[in-house]
Formats: C-alpha cells, structure tokens, sequence
C-alpha cells in the first residue's frame, strides 16, 4: 500500500514553521522542507527588533532556531533536502518530487517558499548586509534614527521606502538609474513635496566602501564619480518569488506570486495552500508571514476533517 502523507510543507521560514506548529498540535502528520536556505530569509539578518514578545530583539537566526525546536517539540518532521517538481491533480492526491529523487505522495501541501529580494550584484553588498546594507526599511528603519541613508530604486517599493524612511531619518537620498521614475503618479507627488528626501536621478551605486560597517558609497552619474558618507543604505529594486516550480500547476500574478482567496491562505487547486511572501508582495513581514502560516494549517486541518 503506498504511503500517503496528511500534509507537506514546503519552506521553513516564518511561514513553514508557523504551520508546522499548529499541524503538531493539531496531531497531523507532516514534513517540512526545508530547501536551500533553512530558517529562511531571516537567518541572513542580524538583530529582528519588530516581532512581537522579544522586547529587546532577537537574531534572526536565533529566532528562526526557536521555530525549528517548537515545531520538532509538537513532532515535524524536517527534511532537509528541497522539492524539485510537484504534480499538483484535482483528484485529492499531490505527488512531490525531491532533490534526493525521493517521491512523496501527500493529501495537502503548504506552500511557504517564500521570495528573494532582487540585489544589485554590486561588490561587498552581502559583506555589508545587516552592517550597513538593509532590503527592508519597516524593519531596519529606525537603526538609523536621524541619519542620512540612500534608497535604491524607482518603483513603487522605493518610493514607499523612502516616504516610510523621511519619518524616521535626517536626509534620504534617492537613488535612481533612470532619468524617471517608475513608481505611480500618484507616489510621484508625494515624493516630491517630502523635504528631506533628495532625488538623484541617471544615478547609481558603483561601490560600497567600509571596514566592518558601512561607511561611503561611490555614486556613479554621468560618468564622475562621487564618494559619499553615508549611515545606511536600503535596496528597493524588488523581489523574486520562489515559485518556479509551481508553474503551470497553480494560479500565480504576472510577478509570479501564487494567488490565494480573499482572508484565505487557499489556492485554486483543492488541497493546496499557501502562506508567507510567496503569496504576499504587499507586507513581506515575519509576523504577517508566520500569521499566513497558522491560517494554513488551519485551513488544512478543516480540508482534511472533510477528505474522503
Ligand atoms: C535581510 C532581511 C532582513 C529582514 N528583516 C526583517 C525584520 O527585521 N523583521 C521582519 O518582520 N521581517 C524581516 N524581513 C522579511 C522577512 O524575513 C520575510 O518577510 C519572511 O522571512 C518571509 O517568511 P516566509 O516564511 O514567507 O519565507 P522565507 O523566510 O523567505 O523562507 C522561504 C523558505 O522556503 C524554502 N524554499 C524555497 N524553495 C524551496 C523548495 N523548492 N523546496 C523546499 N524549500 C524551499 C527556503 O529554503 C526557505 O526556507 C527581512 C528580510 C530580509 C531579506
């Protein structure tokens, strides 16, 4: 008889191990894979000041260790290799494939796979990450309480940043390649009416210069190059979902997110799930992930009270 699972997740950042939690205690069988990265976006992070019940913050990585270890305690199983192709049906019975060409046969699945901020593949930028360098100015923001960051980028998120940024910091440059931006009219005006934030058009970051912290940039603009001081720097060029393997099998944006219904963590295909930033381009938060998570483990507890 083959073995068919009650629930996968797949992802184990906020989101996984939220649902992982709740599936323990609910007394429902289930793996959790945890692909390349483990513990998720947030291990790649130094200190998290903004998730609620750690009020002089936590590591990120010790954060996400204290998910892992309440999620064995209430019995996941954690695999620690990735899904590599998954065959979605209509006919209650999902198929996942492994990278350890492992199948596994399962009744629902969580997506929680999560996105990857877009980098400017710029030297010395993973080597200023959390010393300097931040892709989220909600969470990092007030690290730099009055003084002068840049934002990178044109779009929506930059702009949003920067007007998030105006509130908190003492000047904000705005760094943009082009000699226009890409973000709404309506985000325009606003932009331009906020004193402190200096625009700085047909312009771009060639260098990220200090020792253990961030200290200068080098701003490129029309061939000269200026050297900056500067106490933080937030990249807003966008994300990537991870939902490659997902194409074709579910319904998903033009960005690639997986659409799920409204106040819902469900897909469009029965059985399947899906929670955190892979389905959310809006928040992208820890709390909203790990929020999305428990939704998920909710809604497969009541599919699964209903399967036949
Ligand atoms: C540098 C940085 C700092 C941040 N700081 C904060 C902060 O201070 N506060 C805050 O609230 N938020 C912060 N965020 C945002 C926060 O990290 C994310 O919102 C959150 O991690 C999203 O959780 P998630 O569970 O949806 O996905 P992720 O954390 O992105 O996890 C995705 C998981 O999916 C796995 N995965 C992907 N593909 C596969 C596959 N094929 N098979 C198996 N597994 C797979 C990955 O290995 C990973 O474990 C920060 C983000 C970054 C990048």
């Amino acid at each position: 008889m083959e073995n068919v699972i009650d629930c996968v997740i797949i992802g184990s950042g906020p989101a996984g191990y939220s649902a992982a939690i709740y599936l323990g205690r609910s007394n429902i069988k289930h793996y959790i894979y945890t692909g390349d990265i483990p513990g998720g976006q947030l291990i790649n992070t130094t200190i998290v000041e903004n998730y609620p019940g750690f009020s002089k913050g936590i590591l990120g990585i010790n954060l996400m260790n204290e998910m892992y270890k309440q999620a064995i305690k209430f019995g996941t199983i954690v695999k620690n290799n990735k899904i590599l192709k998954v065959l979605f049906s209509n006919k209650k019975k999902h198929i996942l494939y492994t990278n350890k060409n492992e199948k596994i046969i399962t009744k629902s699945v969580i997506i929680a796979t999560g996105s990857l901020p877009k980098n400017l593949k710029i030297k010395n930028e993973k080597k200023f990450l959390g010393f300097g360098i931040s892709y989220c100015a909600t969470c990092d923001g007030m690290i730099f309480k009055k003084k002068n960051v840049a934002v990178i980028g044109g779009g929506n998120t930059a702009l949003e940043e920067s007007i998030f940024l105006s509130r908190i910091c003492k000047i904000i440059y705005l760094i943009v390649r082009k000699n226009r931006f890409k973000a709404s009219k309506y985000l325009q005006k606003k932009i331009y009416k906020i004193k402190n934030i200096k625009i700085l058009f047909n312009t771009t970051i060639s260098k990220f210069i200090g020792n253990k912290k961030l200290k200068y940039i080098n701003l490129l603009n029309n061939n000269n190059i200026k050297k900056k001081k500067i106490s933080g720097v937030f990249i807003a060029i966008g994300y990537y979902p991870n939902t490659l393997i997902f194409k074709n099998q579910i319904k998903m944006d033009k960005k690639g997110y997986i659409i799920t219904d409204y106040k819902s963590t469900k897909t469009n295909k029965p059985g399947i799930f899906a929670a955190g930033d892979v389905q959310d381009n809006k928040y992208r938060q820890a709390i909203t992930s790990a929020g999305s998570g428990c939704m998920s483990a909710l809604e497969v507890e009541k599919y699964l009270l209903n399967y036949l």
